[in-house]
């Protein structure tokens, strides 16, 4: 009984010697079919020992969502590294060429490159960078796959979510930009695709990709005071040409808490959803929007990030959920693996199972969720939150309902502009390189702080 790869779902509580169950079933009326993406060769890579994105907690979420046997509620799927061309999709064929050849070893014959594909700190050269790479867009895609196959309602990739990444340049950690790849992919056969963004960092890569497009909505929630990286995402920021008014972006203030939080994200995301009546959503969950993350300044804890997930997956759309930032490694992946209990409707036990590789982590409460909502003052009063919403919902009104779409609409035919629209991408791309510019060395300070 106590063996956990038993077909029991029960496990033996050492000190009341009682069977516990690891979950319970939940049994709400919506029951997807959800798959889980995982290649482990994926957490074997490393930044560097003081760059704080440490792909091992991958390794730990996957622990937590098989300790809990979560893998009896879910297809599983060993996915493969996504090819060269799969790459080329949005990246230009010679950045990946660049990222495909460049080793620390042979780094300094490309000393050139290193400067104009911003190589640096934030994104180093490390050993296999472009296998990981790969690995992580590859399992996005699979899960992708069977979302357009139609075997999966809910795919699930932690792993994936990279959304810093540009056409042309790595940022803010990411080197391919799984999530752009990935919609891609889905509007080939969906007419709308819904992209929503809850990581503490604003959702540049993805946002930009989609600018001009009427077919991707991508909504982001996240910190903003103009130099906190990557330095967008305010309210001004709304799309271009026929993308006019379909990107939306909720810029907030430190320290907001569970309750501003997801009032706030239910408020926007329920208009959002009835206007523009997605055909699949796009769901980046990252994990740095927790209280007590290492380069974090919210104060939101696992359930309330969770609710906001919750609330997206009862609209029953075709659904892909990613991973993304997250620095404080043992509540990425208690995050991670609540909100896989959410995707697959269970209550899990807030003690983390007795027999579970690195427990010892967890210490010393070895609970799914402690509290991480204690640590900053909330800096969102309810008046600024209720003018934040209100300019929001704003822009919605000018949505107008669900843009019925050409199908071959998909890049680069989207990016037709008048020479009015062209200009303003110009000067748009010109702020936002020159923002780049700027951000640098205070990315630096706020990306890789101690
Ligand atoms: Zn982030």
């Amino acid at each position: 009984m106590t063996d956990r790869y038993s077909e029991e779902t029960f496990f033996k509580d050492v000190k009341t010697q009682e069977y516990t169950p690891f979950y319970t079933n939940n049994l709400t009326s919506y029951s997807p079919n959800v798959s889980y993406h995982y290649n482990p060769k994926v957490c074997q890579y490393h930044y560097g020992v003081r760059h704080p994105m440490k792909p091992f907690r991958l390794m730990l979420t996957d622990n937590l969502v098989i300790g809990y046997k979560l893998y009896e509620k879910m297809d599983l799927y060993l996915p493969e590294p996504a090819s060269k061309e799969q790459l080329q999709d949005f990246h230009t064929d010679e950045y990946i060429k660049f990222l495909e050849q460049v080793t620390p070893d042979n780094a300094s014959k490309f000393s050139e490159q290193l400067q104009k594909f911003n190589i640096g700190d934030d994104c180093p050269v490390f050993d296999g960078f472009y296998d990981y790479s790969a690995l992580y867009a590859g399992s996005s895609l699979d899960a992708t796959q069977k979302l357009i196959q139609g075997t999966s309602d809910i795919a699930i990739n932690w792993s994936g979510g990279l959304h810093h990444a540009k056409k042309s340049m790595p940022s803010g950690f990411c080197y391919v930009n799984d999530i752009v790849l990935s919609i891609l992919n889905l509007l080939r056969h969906h007419p709308r695709v819904l992209y929503i963004d809850i990581d503490l960092h604003h959702g540049d890569g993805v946002q930009e990709a989609f600018y001009t497009t009427d077919r991707v909505m991508t909504v982001s929630f996240h910190k903003y005071n103009g130099l906190f990286f990557p330095g967008t995402g305010n309210l001004d920021e709304v799309g271009i040409g026929k993308g006019k008014h379909f990107s939306l972006n909720v810029p907030l203030n430190d320290g907001i808490d569970d309750e501003s939080y997801v009032r706030l994200f239910k408020a926007v995301m329920e208009p959002v959803i009835t206007s523009f009546q997605p055909t699949a959503i796009v769901q980046q969950c990252g994990a740095d929007s927790l209280g007590h993350d290492r380069l974090g300044t919210f104060n939101l804890n696992i359930k309330g990030h969770g609710e906001c997930v919750k609330f997206i997956r009862s609209f029953g759309i075709p659904l892909l959920m990613l991973g993304g930032g997250g620095y404080t490694p043992r509540n990425v992946s208690r995050l991670w693996c609540h909100e896989t209990s959410v995707m697959t409707d269970v209550t899990l036990d807030p003690k983390l199972p007795d027999v579970l590789p690195f427990r010892n982590y967890f210490n010393p409460d070895c609970s799914l969720y402690p509290n991480l909502g204690d640590l900053l003052d909330n800096k969102n009063s309810r008046k600024f939150l209720e003018n934040v919403k209100a300019k929001v919902l704003e822009q919605l009104r000018n949505l107008k309902g669900a843009p019925s779409v050409q199908m071959n609409e998909i890049p680069p035919d989207f990016n037709k502009l008048t020479p009015e629209e062209e200009r303003e991408l110009d000067e748009f791309n010109e702020r936002e390189e020159q923002l780049m510019r700027e951000m640098k060395d205070s990315a630096r300070n706020g990306e890789l702080m101690e």
